[in-house]
């Protein structure tokens, strides 16, 4: 996958290129992350990247310009052999929640551009005319779209084939399959006086398999009830629940 972040601050990324999991997907090649910042596309010599809303008001909006060159720059680097079209995103706390469901279909995508905004956003007409998408990671605002782009880019890094190894598999994290995970524990076997439950130590992988799914009902139905409203329950489901 081809991801191009649009942002006055690149030097951010680094938290997620050079760093963990992501930073070797990245080392691996099998996902490519690439930069456009406006401020490369401005001509005066402050380099202005800002400038005042019609209507008045506090705060400033990015300049058009600027911004829409760094995306068609963006169009440019993350261009395959195949041409097809990238899917462009705006990050904007008025976007549709950003949630694993998205993550996964984002991971689809050969293609993604995202775009970070600053100030206080940027102008409606260029989301209009740029913008396929606009997603937010929660209903609170942040300074700059940067970190939310990182946790866009890491939650989709982490569902394309090969980034998890199988000491971590994708599959069996929260959302996966519609529930929350269930608790784990390492050594020491026993801790400040609270033990491993037994079943962990039996080396009965059925009894396990079935005691970890049993907790990640219980503890799903106990702190996110609203992700088993619609979801089909399987007969052992039931079962498990119901003890
Ligand atoms: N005036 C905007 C509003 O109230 O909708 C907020 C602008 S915010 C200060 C600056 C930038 O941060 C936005 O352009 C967006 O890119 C990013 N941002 C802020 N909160 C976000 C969120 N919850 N999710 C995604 N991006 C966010």
């Amino acid at each position: 996958m081809r991801i191009a972040v649009v942002s006055l601050f690149p030097e951010m990324f680094g938290a997620v290129t050079e760093h963990g999991v992501t930073g070797r997907a990245v080392r691996q090649a099998l996902v490519g992350i690439s930069h456009s910042n406006p401020r490369d596309y401005t001509v005066d010599r402050h380099r202005t990247v800002d400038d005042r809303p019609y209507g008045g008001g506090p705060g400033m909006l990015m300049k058009i310009d600027p911004l829409q060159q760094a995306i068609a720059a963006a169009r440019e680097q993350v261009r395959g052999e195949d041409g097809a079209r990238p899917h462009v995103v705006y990050l904007s706390p008025q976007g549709r929640r950003f949630d694993h469901r998205r993550a996964v279909a984002l991971a689809q995508k050969e293609a993604l551009i995202l775009v970070a905004g600053r100030y206080e956003g940027v102008d409606e007409r260029l989301i209009e005319a740029e913008v396929d998408e606009e997603l937010s990671i929660g209903d609170y605002v942040l300074t700059g779209g940067e970190l939310a782009a990182m946790v866009v880019i890491d939650a989709v890094t982490r569902q394309l084939p090969g980034v998890l190894g199988h000491e971590a598999s994708a599959d069996e994290d929260s959302f996966a399959n519609g529930l929350l995970d269930c608790p784990h524990y390492t050594r020491p076997e026993a801790y400040q006086g609270k033990v491993v439950p037994e079943v962990l130590l039996s080396g009965d992988h059925e009894r396990i398999r079935r005691w970890r799914l049993k907790q990640a009902l219980g503890r799903t139905r106990e702190r996110r009830p609203d992700l088993l409203e619609g979801r089909a329950m399987t007969p052992e489901e039931e079962e498990l629940l119901a003890e």
